[in-house]
């Protein structure tokens, strides 16, 4: 099977280099995959998690590898740094008075993405009552979807599902943008008619730095764009097991590793490409998607034809080695173009099996697809019995170092079409993705 995808590929950088011959040729080379990966995954990287050394380290070596192989930045950037600011809020104090009455600091929770929000009359706030016999969840929900500012009454009756509202909604949080607008205050408290009411509520704000890791090979249509993609941050050092560094080898190293390699490879061909074709590790895909959210806001989403976004391809799928799943694969012809490409080589690919698991709403596709983009996550893991994943044995050591290669070279080989403009995805409907 590896025999046949390498003719493949041969066959590949022929098309792109005038005078190549199959030993000249560009290849993907699994020692430079292994390298790449082993790096990415190592404790050094502190499991790469947004706003720590390690996710700094890991931006750095990709930043060095884009320099080595000679891509340009994106346009309107002077590095291969995009970055962006966060907000990262922590509650400083919230403080709720009804009908002249203090509510005890205990007993109540604010959940606001801006510095402060005041309520000093009732006509300024929603006011939603959560009785003994109401779903509490429920009503959370309705309160949720309320313009302006809100406060929710629960009765002592739902103690201890308040006590994990204010445990989960006390934890620090990061935004992309602040809300002055907008907020929400639960109190603790079996008062039901509210005829006085004062609320203050404060949060503590830093500003902090994110940055995706973005080069390009420019092609004769600037304005039409292949996209790669992988997630390089990850969990981070947590929990009090022997080994804490949660190294993501997997997820998404392999990924990002896809990209890095695929990145030289199309660069090594020598031919200025038909479209551009582009290469982006975002940052915090794990704590909210932010990295690709950013991205999508900085560039026209009608201008990328096709979103590669590799998520997890180092060990062997449901089908075995060799093959990979496609997520939201009826959603655009994506998918089917991908199949034929690959057609007569060995590898395989097919629609996400794991479709209760929402996988194709679970990765930075998801945000480039509610665009229009034809934009869908490829992995090869078996995602409902995965013992790694999202656990600190994540590591280089349970990659299939042979699959993960031929993997990303089947992904060289689906892309060819693309980047040379004979094939063209159908959009995604936005109405379709919710
Ligand atoms: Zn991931």
């Amino acid at each position: 099977m590896k025999k046949s995808l390498r003719s493949v590929l041969c066959l590949v950088a022929i098309c792109y280099s005038t005078l190549a011959s199959c030993q000249q040729a560009a290849v993907i080379d699994q020692a430079e995959v292994t390298r790449i990966i082993t790096t990415l995954a190592s404790d050094e990287m502190e499991g790469r998690m947004i706003y720590t050394p390690g996710i700094e380290k890991a931006s750095a070596f990709i930043e060095s590898e884009f320099e080595k192989i000679g891509l340009e930045y994106l346009d309107g950037l002077n590095s291969y740094k995009q970055q962006f600011n966060m907000y990262s809020l922590s509650s400083e104090s919230a403080s709720v008075t009804i009908n002249g009455e203090s509510i005890a600091a205990d007993k109540v929770v604010g959940m606001i993405s801006s510095a402060s929000m005041t309520i000093n009359a009732v006509a300024d706030a929603n006011i939603v009552v959560v009785g003994a016999a109401d779903n509490m969840q429920a009503k959370f929900g309705e309160a949720r979807g309320k313009e302006g500012k809100t406060i929710m009454l629960v009765n002592t009756a739902h103690e201890a599902l308040f006590g994990r509202f204010k445990q989960f909604f006390s934890r620090p949080s990061s935004v992309m943008e602040l809300d002055d607008t907008n907020g929400m205050v639960i109190a603790l408290t079996d008062l039901s008619e509210v005829k006085s009411l004062s609320v203050e509520v404060k949060n503590n704000i830093e500003t902090k730095s994110l940055n995706n890791v973005a080069g390009q090979i420019t092609g004769n249509r600037p304005n039409e764009i292949v996209l790669f993609s992988a997630h390089y941050d990850h969990l981070g050092i947590r929990g009090d097991g022997e080994d804490k560094i949660y190294n993501g080898a997997n997820d998404d190293a392999s990924g990002t590793t896809a990209v890095m390699t695929l990145a030289k490879y199309f660069k090594d061909t020598g031919k200025k490409p038909e479209r551009t074709i582009m290469f982006v590790a975002f940052t915090a895909e794990e704590s909210g998607g932010f990295g690709s959210r950013h991205f999508s806001q900085k560039l026209n989403p009608d201008e990328i034809v096709a979103m590669f976004n590799i998520e997890m391809i180092g060990t062997a799928a449901k089908e075995g080695t060799n093959s990979a799943w496609i997520t939201g694969f009826d959603k655009s012809s994506f998918g089917a173009l991908l199949q034929k490409a690959v057609e007569g080589t060995g590898y395989k690919f097919y629609a996400d099996p794991y479709v209760k698991e929402n996988l194709f709403y679970r990765s930075d596709n998801a945000t480039l697809a509610r665009l229009g983009v034809p934009a869908h996550s490829i992995s090869t893991t078996q995602i409902d019995v995965d013992p790694y994943y999202h656990q600190a044995s994540d590591e280089v050591s349970t990659i299939d170092l042979d699959h993960m290669t031929n993997t990303i070279r089947a992904l060289a080989a689906a892309a060819v079409r693309m980047i040379s403009g004979e094939d063209t995805p159908t959009r995604v409907d936005p109405a379709n993705v919710r």
